[in-house]
């Protein structure tokens, strides 16, 4: 699976929807409710049709599991100076040289990590107040994507870190200086998982993306929850019909 440079460009967050949009791409906007909300996205540009129309959508609900097993996934990280960004629909983390996960022989590049408030997988209708996403791509292009559930617990050191320089509004990538951040703080120490064949999450809802949600959740406090969800507002996707799809849930 090969994704165009439009959808490479909306994946890595380079592109903003607003009109500062890199000049050459044409962004139709989106948002998380009324007329451009999630129920509009498939009609509201051409480029985004496969959010409506697409069989392979997430997020979905872990719940509806019909098989288990144990899926061995290799993910290696280190600490990176912290760049941050605020692209209109989530707050990020760029991680340029921050590691890689191996699955089946194939290497994936970590390229950023974002968040959703509340998260976009849910299990059995529940949602967590937080879910962190690990966006992975590998040299020829497939996306590998891993989902942390984010609850309320002892505080996070990697959240710390970004809500000390939490941009708001819509930022542009800016580098912090002085600043790191360990993607590994927002990984559990089990590291047991669902997993399904879905998509991107917001527009152009591209299909094809390997989907791995963790079952362990990791913590963060009632501030660092309330904090990042108010910058974050609403934006999680509703969950989407499994149709015929394989959900493989961690064996107990
Ligand atoms: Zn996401």
């Amino acid at each position: 699976m090969t994704f165009s440079r439009a959808t490479l460009l909306t994946i890595m967050a380079l592109g903003l929807c607003s009109a500062s949009a890199v000049a050459s791409e044409t962004k139709v906007h989106w948002s998380y409710s009324g007329e451009e909300g999630p129920q509009q996205w498939g009609n509201l540009s051409a480029e985004y049709a496969t959010c409506g129309t697409g069989q392979m959508q997430s997020p979905v609900d872990l719940g509806d599991i019909d098989a288990t097993g144990s899926i061995k996934l290799a993910a290696v990280y280190k600490p990176v100076p912290l760049v941050i960004l605020n692209n209109g629909h989530t707050i990020q983390f760029n991680t340029d040289g921050a590691g890689m996960l191996s699955e089946a022989g194939i290497a994936y590049d970590l390229l950023q990590v974002h968040f959703h408030a509340p998260s976009e997988h849910v299990i059995k209708g529940e949602p967590a107040p937080l879910e962190a996403h690990f966006v992975h791509r590998s040299a020829d292009g497939a996306l590998s994507v891993i989902g942390v559930f984010i609850v309320e617990g002892a505080a996070n050191p990697a959240l710390a870190t970004l809500i000390a320089h939490l941009p708001t509004k819509v930022t542009p990538a800016t580098p912090i200086k002085g600043a790191t951040i360990d993607p590994n703080d927002l990984l559990p120490a089990d590291m047991a998982m669902y997993r399904y064949m879905g998509s991107l999450t917001t527009p152009p809802c591209s299909e094809g993306v390997n989907w791995h949600v963790l079952s362990t959740s990791v913590t963060a406090s009632k501030e660092q929850i309330a904090k990042l969800s108010a910058a974050l507002h609403m934006n999680a996707r509703p969950v989407q019909p499994l149709h015929d799809r394989l959900l493989v849930a961690p064996a107990q």
